[in-house]
């Protein structure tokens, strides 16, 4: 596969047309920003974390039957996806109150929920991607009532999977935010990424923050918590 023209740069990703129209590079940065840019800064290693996090957990997924936008693994930072219109959401879902959740409500961060929560936010950054619920989304047009439904159990999937997952290595998934896209012939497949930058981990035992929080919050030891995150996962074998 060839590496084409940029297509886009976001926030901490690059994305790449190839040779084949059905695919697309995606190369991870080291830039970090929050509170919706206007925090900024650099996060050394970040983006070879967050490729080969995501690409290991997204194989995972496929052997339990969720499909995903990963194809093959170039290098460190870079991955060849298939190519998806993105459904404009932020598929939230939370185990533990913990930042926008614990803010809004009321309810205090470390608070284990009763049963896991879906949120869904509309991605747009003018309007600081309002939370929205599924008849705004229907109404919209952002997904139909049937996609909403594939979403919303491939995600309860991908939490019970992923929530067991990190328990073995130590670690609470507190929250997290996924994306789904649409291929060509309307598939909905999970995209974007699973990394530190879009869930919250804690240690289970000291309940040390292993994750974005630690930039967001100026808590230093941001790319040691990172470097944990791989280590733990590849036993220090990557
Ligand atoms: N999240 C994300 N991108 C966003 C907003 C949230 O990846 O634009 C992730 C975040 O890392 C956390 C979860 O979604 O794991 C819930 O985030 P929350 O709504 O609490 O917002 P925050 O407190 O991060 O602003």
């Amino acid at each position: 596969m060839e590496k084409m023209a940029q297509m886009y740069e976001g926030k901490a990703k690059k994305v790449f047309a190839t040779n084949d129209e059905n695919y697309c590079i995606v190369s991870y940065k080291d830039d970090a920003t929050a509170f919706n840019g206007l925090k900024k800064g650099t996060i050394a290693g970040k983006g070879v974390v967050n490729n080969k996090m995501s690409n290991y957990l997204m194989q995972q997924l496929e052997k339990i039957g969720i499909p995903t936008h990963y194809v093959e693994e170039l290098n460190d930072r870079e991955t060849v996806v298939k190519k998806v219109s993105i459904v404009p959401l932020e598929v939230i879902v939370r185990n533990i109150a913990a930042g926008s959740f614990s803010k809004r409500f009321g309810v205090e961060e470390g608070r284990v929920l009763l049963c896991p929560t879906l949120e869904y936010c509309y991605k747009d950054d003018e309007l600081g991607d309002p939370m929205v619920n599924d008849y705004h989304i229907i109404a919209c047009g952002w997904a139909t009532k049937e996609e909403l439904d594939t979403i919303s159990d491939y995600t309860f999937k991908i939490n019970a999977f992923l929530k067991d997952f990190f328990k073995k290595i130590n670690i609470d998934l507190v929250d997290f935010k996924i994306e789904f896209g649409k291929t060509k012939d309307g598939q909905i497949i999970l995209a974007d990424e699973i990394s530190p930058d879009t869930c919250r981990f804690w240690d289970a035992t000291t309940h040390e923050k292993l994750d974005k929080d630690r930039f967001r919050r100026d808590l230093g030891g941001v790319e040691e918590a990172y470097t944990e995150m791989m280590n733990r996962i590849f036993g220090g074998n990557e």
